[in-house]
C-alpha cells in the first residue's frame, strides 16, 4: 500500500472501466407516481393497464358513416364529440358528426372527412362527394398497444415519450430504481466560494458546483460537504460524514503531492481502493474504491480531469445504480476532422467540437486546467496511445459531453 507512487503501473482505461462496472449493484426499486418519474429508470417491465387507444375512435373531424352508403346523401342523427360519445346507432342512410378522437358510434364503420362533405338542410343532412373506404380514418382500440403488453421495458429511462406512453396506457405508478444519495466534497486549502474576492494563490471552487449540476442531471440526490482544507483532520471529518451515502465523490487531493490526502484518509476510514492511476490524459490520478456498498470516486482537482473522470466513470455508475443496464460509458464513433498526434503512453481524452458534417474537431488548448476552452467543446474523443499520427478521417470513439 505504501509503495512509492511511481511504482504503480498505469491501469489501462478499459480495465478501469470494468473494475468500476463490476462494483455497481442496482439500488432497490420503489414505486413512483408516474408524473414524477421523468429521468428515472424502470426496474421491471411495465404492462399496459388498458388498450391504447382505449376505444375505437376517429382520426379526423368529419362524419361517422357506413362506407357502403357513400357517396351520397345521409341524414345526420347526432354528434360524437371528444369526451361525449354518441350513444345511439348510425343506421343505413345515416351519419353522425364526429371530432378527432371521439368514439365511433355503433353501426358506423368509416369516417367521411369534413373536406369531402357538404352540409345541407341546415345541418340535418350531408352530401358525401366520394366513396369512403371501409375502416377509413378509423383508429382501433389497442392498435397502439394492448392491455397487458409491455409498454416500458426494464431498464428504460423515462423521457417525455416514455412518460406519455405509460400514462396513456393507464399506468399510475412506476417501479423505479431508487435515486442514489451522493456526498460531494471538494478538497484544497486554495478554494474559495464563487464570486468571493480571491487572495493571491486562491482559486474558485468550480468543481463543487460543476459536479453538483452534473450529479443532479444524472439523477443523484446530492449532499454537499463543505470544502476541506488540506489537513488530515479536515479530510477525516469530511470523509467520515460522506461515507454513509451510496456514493462519495471527492475532487482534488488524489495525486502524489504532499497535500494529497484523500486516498490515505479514505484507507484509514476503511475504504478499499480498487484502482488508482489510469493510463489516460487527462484524469490519470482518478481513484476508485468501496466501503461496504458505498462507491468512492476520487476525482482529480484539475477541472477538465474532474469532468473527464465524471463522464467516464461516475455518470454511467450513477445511471446503473438507478437501473440502467449499461454501467459503462457509451461511446459513439465518428471521424476526426483534422489529424491528431497521439500520446505515446496514455490514451488521450481530447476535447472536440462536433462539426455540422459530424466529424470531430479538436479544440485548441488541451490542458487539464483549461476548463474555459473545454466549455466550448461538445465531446471527448478517445485517442488511443500510440506513436503514429492519426490522419484526418480516422474513425475514433467519442463520448458526448452532456449539457442540461
Ligand atoms: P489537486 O488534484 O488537489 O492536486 O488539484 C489539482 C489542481 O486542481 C490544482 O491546480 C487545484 O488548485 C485545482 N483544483 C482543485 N480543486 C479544485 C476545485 N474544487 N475547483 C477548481 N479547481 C480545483
Ligand atoms: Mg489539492
Amino acid at each position: 500500500m505504501n509503495a512509492p507512487p511511481f511504482a504503480h503501473a498505469l491501469l489501462p482505461l478499459d480495465d478501469a472501466i470494468e473494475i468500476v462496472a463490476a462494483r455497481v449493484v442496482p439500488l432497490p426499486a420503489e414505486q413512483v407516481p408516474v408524473e414524477e418519474a421523468g429521468g428515472r429508470f424502470v426496474a421491471q417491465a411495465v404492462p399496459a393497464a388498458t388498450d391504447l387507444p382505449p376505444f375505437t375512435n376517429s382520426a379526423l373531424d368529419g362524419y361517422a358513416v357506413r362506407a357502403d352508403d357513400t357517396p351520397g346523401r345521409l341524414v345526420v342523427v347526432g354528434e360524437s364529440a371528444a369526451g361525449m360519445p354518441y350513444e345511439g346507432e348510425v343506421g343505413p342512410g345515416e351519419a353522425a358528426r364526429i371530432s378527432t378522437g371521439a368514439a365511433i358510434p355503433d353501426g358506423a364503420d368509416a369516417i367521411a372527412q369534413i373536406e369531402i362533405v357538404t352540409v345541407t338542410d341546415d345541418g340535418g343532412a350531408i352530401e358525401v362527394s366520394r366513396e369512403v373506404g371501409f375502416d377509413e380514418a378509423v383508429r382501433h382500440a389497442g392498435d397502439d398497444i394492448r392491455r397487458g403488453e409491455t409498454v416500458l421495458e426494464a431498464g428504460t429511462r423515462i423521457g417525455p415519450a416514455q412518460l406519455g406512453a405509460a400514462i396513456s396506457a393507464g399506468v399510475g405508478m412506476l417501479p423505479c430504481g431508487r435515486r442514489p444519495s451522493v456526498a460531494l466534497l471538494t478538497t484544497g486549502s486554495e478554494l474559495r466560494a464563487p464570486g468571493m474576492p480571491l487572495a493571491r494563490g486562491q482559486i474558485y471552487d468550480s468543481n463543487g458546483p460543476m459536479l453538483q449540476l452534473a450529479l443532479a442531471h444524472a439523477g443523484a440526490t446530492v449532499t454537499r460537504i463543505p470544502a476541506a482544507v488540506d489537513t488530515p483532520e479536515a479530510h477525516r471529518q469530511a470523509l467520515a460524514a460522506a461515507l454513509d451515502h451510496d456514493v462519495v465523490i471527492s475532487s482534488g487531493g488524489v495525486s502524489v503531492g504532499a497535500h494529497d490526502l484523500v486516498r490515505e484518509i479514505g484507507r484509514e476510514l476503511g475504504v478499499e481502493e480498487l484502482l488508482w492511476r489510469i493510463s489516460m490524459r487527462p484524469g490519470k490520478p482518478v481513484s476508485f474504491g468501496v466501503r461496504g456498498r458505498t462507491l468512492v470516486f476520487g476525482l482529480p482537482g484539475n477541472p477538465v480531469s474532474t469532468l473527464v473522470g465524471f463522464e467516464l466513470f461516475v455518470r454511467p455508475a450513477l445511471l446503473a445504480l438507478q437501473g440502467s443496464r449499461q454501467p459503462r460509458a457509451e461511446f459513439r464513433r465518428a471521424s476526426l476532422a483534422t489529424s491528431v498526434r497521439p500520446n505515446s503512453i496514455r490514451d488521450d481524452m481530447i476535447r472536440v467540437k462536433l462539426t455540422p458534417a459530424g466529424t470531430l474537431e479538436p479544440v485548441r488548448g488541451q490542458q487539464s486546467h483549461q476548463i474555459a476552452i473545454a466549455a466550448r467543446a461538445d465531446a471527448l474523443a478517445r485517442i488511443p496511445a500510440g506513436t503514429e499520427e492519426l490522419p484526418a478521417g480516422t474513425e475514433v470513439a467519442y463520448l458526448p459531453l452532456h449539457s442540461c
